[in-house]
């Protein structure tokens, strides 16, 4: 008979993170262990910082996995700096547990650190307390000086593109709650892009040069393209027909009704760009020559606001009100 587990001490948690991890960057001059680490940052180069909170019941299901909780509360800071064009290289990590056992914490590690190990990322050291389950994580990376994309800057005449396709984790969530019927395979591959959305780090880095402004979609194409519309003081039409959607989508979705989904349900984690397309006239080949798909959505505008084309030909305006099922 085996005894009970004794529950881990914070010792015992930040042991195992430290021992768990595979990377080595020669930028963390200081790791885990002291008060606080050191950074070399090189010649040329700027820090992107950014820090996303993952809440349970708020952020993810209660049924989300331990291993899947690590992923994705990993993946999403990715996407951020993604969207900014910069190569991440290290990564602080805060975490409230209630009553953390043993293997909880091993596979919430092993989902953790097996991406930042895909992506060369540091665990260069965080903070580890007791209460209700909340994952705090700061992610680091290094930008050519004033490379960084931005919101602010699309530009009349840019056209407007996203890569991967869109709504397959919204319809992940609304299989969840019962709003859609799905088959087995159906719901795997809906599941596996809202559980491990893979963030779009390298599509990131080749598109800084190319670019005019960048974010990624986590509330949705609608809110997320509406960010850039709103800080680059410009508009857009959107030809909802060329949305690309997944053949798991095709399949579930009636398009008559199912535009709704990718245009503004989050979770998706693919980025949403523009480029002036007579400035960078070959960039896609590179795109391309990454393996990484890209769709003309649409173009920059003068005029304010977003509009749609919608596949009959007439052009509506998003209204809040529309939307707020995804709300
Ligand atoms: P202090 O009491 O000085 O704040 P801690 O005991 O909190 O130090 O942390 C000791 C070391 O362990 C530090 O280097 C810290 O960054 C690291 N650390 C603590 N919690 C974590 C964690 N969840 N993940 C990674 N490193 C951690
Ligand atoms: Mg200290």
């Amino acid at each position: 008979v085996l005894d009970e587990p004794a529950m881990p001490t914070e010792f015992d948690i930040i042991r195992q993170l430290a021992e768990g991890q595979r990377v080595s960057r020669k930028e963390i001059r200081l790791g885990i262990g002291d008060d606080a680490a050191v950074l070399d940052i090189p010649d040329g180069y700027e820090l992107v910082i950014s820090t996303d909170t993952i809440n349970q019941g708020v952020h993810f299901p209660d049924d989300t996995t331990p291993s899947d909780i690590g992923y994705k509360s990993l993946a999403v800071n990715l996407s951020d700096l993604a969207a900014m064009g910069a190569e991440p290289f290290a990564v602080n990590l805060s975490l409230s547990l209630p009553d953390a056992d043993a293997s909880w914490l091993e596979e919430f590690a092993d989902g953790f650190l097996s991406l930042a190990s895909q992506h060369r990322v540091q665990l260069a050291g965080g903070d580890t307390t007791r209460g209700p389950l909340s994952i705090s994580v700061t992610v680091m990376g290094l930008v050519p000086v004033s490379k960084a994309m931005r919101r602010s800057t699309a530009k009349t005449g840019d056209s407007v593109y996203v890569t991967g396709t869109l709504g397959d984790a919204g319809a992940a969530l609304m299989g969840k709650l019962g709003e859609l019927k799905l088959n087995g395979p159906q719901d795997r591959a809906f599941s596996g892009r809202f559980n491990r959305p893979q963030p779009r780090v390298e599509a990131g880095i080749a598109l800084r040069n190319i670019a005019s402004s960048c974010i990624d979609i986590s509330d949705g194409l609608v809110a997320d393209l509406g960010h850039i519309l709103e800080q680059s003081h410009a508009g857009a039409m959107v030809y909802v027909d060329q949305l690309p959607l997944s053949d798991s989508f095709r399949e579930v979705f009636d398009l008559a009704g199912g535009w709704t989904v990718p245009l503004a349900s989050g979770d998706d984690y693919e980025l949403c760009f523009t480029v002036s397309d007579k400035d960078h006239p070959d960039w896609q080949n590179e795109l391309a020559s990454l393996g990484i798909p890209i769709t003309c959505i649409g173009m920059i505008e003068s005029q304010q606001g977003l509009r749609l084309l919608m596949p009959d030909g007439s052009v509506e305006t998003p209204t809040h009100r529309g939307y707020e099922h995804f709300s």
